[in-house]
């Protein structure tokens, strides 16, 4: 396998998770008994670039299906996250009705509604169906595509190219990230901008956050890595912030090369900071198999001793992160009865590889389980805020990651 940045030969694979199917694939009570698609899931390192990626074995199509059912307004908090970018960006860039904004995977609208709301033209491009119909039903309209160089294209001569670009959580989940960001040099307005969001590699590898390698996230990135991308296809990142959200992420500003802004102070600090914490060194990456090896036999031991005494177990959060973990660590609805998450598209269907069964949060209410294992431990306040009534039978919330803790 090549490198997907510079195309060196990767030969450092330093995390394998074993055999998981695609973590989006829910299966249905009537396919339970089928054959079910399971494929390694292996990331390497580029000794070349540093470009973190997973290893390739199926295609972005296969992935994302029209049934994929993440809907971005599920998570109050995300959607307050939202709402405050869109305030400080158009304030920043002094955006108004004769701006144009894009989102990339837009997904149900859940960040365009706000530009919608102050009158500034948007659209969003998002291949995936079912999230799509939802952001035109609140008038937001969508370019029912992937983003490819060859679709900036398209757009410069039907639409002109925009001020700017948005990407929250898609560039790290692109298979051919050369081809996209080719794409946002070519759809970007001279002296626009392109903010993008995604999880930090540092934070992964300090906080051991394995369970946010699956297979449709194929790369863990690093403000080096993005800098060496940008430069390639002619932009600049002019400012980097650190945020809280998906266990650390970064949002980074970027413009054309020659773009007047100078650069931020902060793109040098976080710079040397990932130099510091040894990102481009080979052993930070070596040593990682270990200590997830370590998080699974806790949460393995932790399980085995409740289930010894008569406890009942659930989780809660059927995203990709449990599927992940639980594929990983082979536990079974023997073992966690059910998971419930706040997605109705999610309901009555069953996780994949595990079979456990993913119900409302309703369910908490009606079996009473003495542990809840909150899954996607990135909203972990939220779910413990929203659900504190399971303190009212003694149930506790449990996190493994980045070390098992019960929560009372
Ligand atoms: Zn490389």
């Amino acid at each position: 396998m090549k490198c997907r940045h510079c195309d060196t030969l990767l030969f450092n694979s330093f995390l394998n998770l074993g055999m998981a199917p695609p973590s989006n694939a829910y299966i249905e009570e009537n396919e339970i008994n089928h054959y079910e698609k399971k494929l390694p899931l292996k990331v390497s390192v580029c000794h070349n670039c540093w470009l973190v990626q997973t290893d390739d074995y199926v295609s972005a199509d296969s992935l994302f299906s029209s049934t994929y059912a993440y809907f971005s307004s599920t998570s109050s908090s995300w959607l307050s996250h939202a709402k405050s970018y869109v305030e400080k960006i158009t304030d920043e860039l002094i955006l108004n009705k004769n701006s144009t904004v894009v989102e990339v995977a837009s997904n149900d609208g859940y960040l365009l509604k706000n530009f919608v709301e102050k009158n500034i033209p948007c659209f969003g491009i998002e291949p995936t169906e079912s999230t799509a119909a939802v952001a035109e039903k609140i008038g937001i309209p969508v370019i029912r595509k992937f983003f490819s160089s060859e679709l900036a294209y398209q757009l410069v001569q039907e639409k002109g190219a925009v001020d700017l670009i948005i990407g929250n959580n898609v560039y790290a989940h692109v298979p051919d990230i050369n081809d996209f960001t080719k794409g946002l040099k070519i759809l970007l307005k001279q002296n626009g901008t392109i903010t993008l969001e995604f999880p930090h590699i540092l934070k992964l590898l300090q906080y051991c956050q394995f369970d946010t390698v699956y297979h449709e996230h194929f790369s863990y990135l690093s403000l080096h890595i993005v800098e060496r991308i940008f430069k390639k296809f002619g932009l600049r990142i002019y400012k980097v912030k650190e945020l809280s959200t998906h266990g650390g992420s970064l949002r980074i500003y970027g413009c054309h090369i020659d773009d007047s802004r100078h650069n931020d102070s902060s793109v040098q600090s976080i710079m040397d900071k990932e130099v510091d914490f040894g990102l481009l060194s080979m052993d930070t990456y070596l040593n990682f198999q270990s200590r997830v090896i370590k998080i699974k036999d806790d949460l393995l031991g932790f399980i085995n001793e409740k289930l010894l005494v008569g406890s009942i177990l659930a989780a809660y959060g059927a995203a990709a992160k449990g599927n992940t973990f639980i594929n990983y660590a082979n536990i079974t609805r023997e073992m966690i009865r059910f998971v419930c998450d706040a997605a109705e598209s999610k309901q009555g269907k069953f996780m994949p590889g595990s079979h456990i069964p993913i119900l409302s949060p309703s369910a908490l209410r009606e079996i009473k389980p003495d542990y809840v294992i909150i899954l996607p431990w990135n909203l972990k306040d939220e779910i413990i805020k929203e659900h504190a009534y399971i303190n009212d039978w003694g149930g506790k919330f449990v996190v493994a990651i980045p070390s098992i803790k019960i929560i009372n």
